[in-house]
Formats: structure tokens, C-alpha cells, sequence
């Protein structure tokens, strides 16, 4: 092993990890050719290094999505733009809310039942500095303190993010027994607002 280590190295090749930096080692029964576009000392830093590479090219491809608005100081999303407003970007087939997907980018993961909320009132704004994380009633109160709570049951606030073709829509969707969460991301809202509508908790009168 040390003699083929060796002999590459003379040859001019020798080359460390891509991941941990250790010296790469061909090994006894790998073809010159594999080592040659083997990156990684082993599988284990090879699938942490792949994963960190796609993270970052995610990551890229966020970024460059985002047009910082200097007025404001929004980052406006200028990706695709769902029809409540918010912005939406798909990774490895799994689809986000732009904000959601910032806040976790700049911090942590965002918890399932927490929103991310914005303190700019402008939803395709994905500026970490304009989000804060929020219960369904912190929503609310913000919308109370905002002045555009009308009623619990209408257009326009609260559950309320939502318009009455959109319920409509969600009903249908639901009759088809598709996945609440997924509903949940298309329409910008938590899984148990769409609970909400399925057991006919909110929106009774649509
Ligand atoms: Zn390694
Ligand atoms: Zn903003």
C-alpha cells in the first residue's frame, strides 16, 4: 500500500481528501483509473462531502434568487412566487417557502409548528433580519396589531391567509385525500391550518 501511495506521488498525483485532507491511498484491488477520480479517503467522507457540496450549491442557487431591495432593505424572492404572495424554492424535490427556507439557511431548520413570520409585512421578503418565528396566535395578534383582523372566518386575516377559491381548492384536494403537509406548503400556511379546513374547524361557511 505504502509502495503504490509511493509510486503515485513520484508520478506526480498524490492527492489529500476532499473531506478530511488525509492522503488519498489506492487501494490493492482499485484500478489506477478509479483512484485517479476518486475524491474522497472512504464512503463515509465521501457522502458527508457530497451532501456539503450539494448544500452549498443549493445554497447558490437561493441566492441568486434574491434581489435586495435598497429602500427597504427586503430581499425580495424573484423566484417562483406562489398566489398568496409568498416565494417558493424546491431542493432535491422537496418544496419551501422561500422565507422558511432563509430562516434555516441563516439559523436552524425552522420547527414544523412555528411560522416564520415577517416583521416587514412583505411576504416575498427572505431578509433573516425581517423574520421572527411565531405561533398561529402570535400570526394573529400581529395581524390584530396591524389592523386587518376582521373575523376569524373571513378573507382576510388569521386563517385568513387564504382566500375562498383557495379553501375551495384545499377542500378539493383534501377529497382527493392528498398529504396535508404538502397542501400546507403550496398554500403558504402550517399543516394544522389545513387540519383546520379538513375538519371544518375554520372556514364552516365556504
Ligand atoms: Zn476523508
Ligand atoms: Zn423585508
Amino acid at each position: 500500500m505504502v509502495c503504490v501511495a509511493a509510486r503515485d506521488a513520484v508520478a506526480g498525483v498524490m492527492r489529500t481528501c476532499a473531506e478530511c485532507r488525509a492522503p488519498l491511498i489506492r487501494g490493492a484491488a482499485e484500478s489506477f483509473g478509479r483512484f485517479a477520480a476518486r475524491v474522497c479517503c472512504d464512503a463515509v467522507c465521501w457522502s458527508v462531502y457530497t451532501r456539503r457540496s450539494a448544500e452549498a450549491a443549493a445554497a447558490d442557487r437561493f441566492y441568486s434568487l434574491v434581489y435586495p431591495e435598497p429602500t427597504s432593505g427586503c430581499h425580495l424572492w424573484v423566484g417562483v412566487r406562489l398566489p398568496n404572495g409568498y416565494g417558493q424554492f424546491s431542493v432535491a424535490g422537496v418544496r419551501w417557502l422561500a422565507h422558511r427556507y432563509a430562516w434555516g439557511l441563516a439559523r436552524t431548520v425552522p420547527p414544523a409548528d412555528l411560522n416564520v413570520c415577517h416583521r416587514c409585512d412583505t411576504r416575498a421578503c427572505v431578509n433573516p433580519g425581517h423574520l421572527f418565528l411565531g405561533t398561529d396566535s402570535d400570526n394573529m395578534q400581529d395581524c390584530v396589531r396591524k389592523g386587518r383582523f376582521v373575523d376569524n372566518s373571513g378573507e382576510r386575516c388569521g386563517t385568513a391567509k387564504l382566500t375562498i377559491p383557495q379553501v375551495l381548492e384545499i377542500r378539493m384536494r383534501l377529497s382527493r385525500d392528498e398529504s396535508q403537509r404538502l397542501i400546507a406548503t403550496d398554500y403558504g400556511v402550517t399543516r394544522s391550518a389545513i387540519e383546520a379546513i379538513a375538519i371544518g374547524r375554520t372556514w364552516r361557511s365556504v
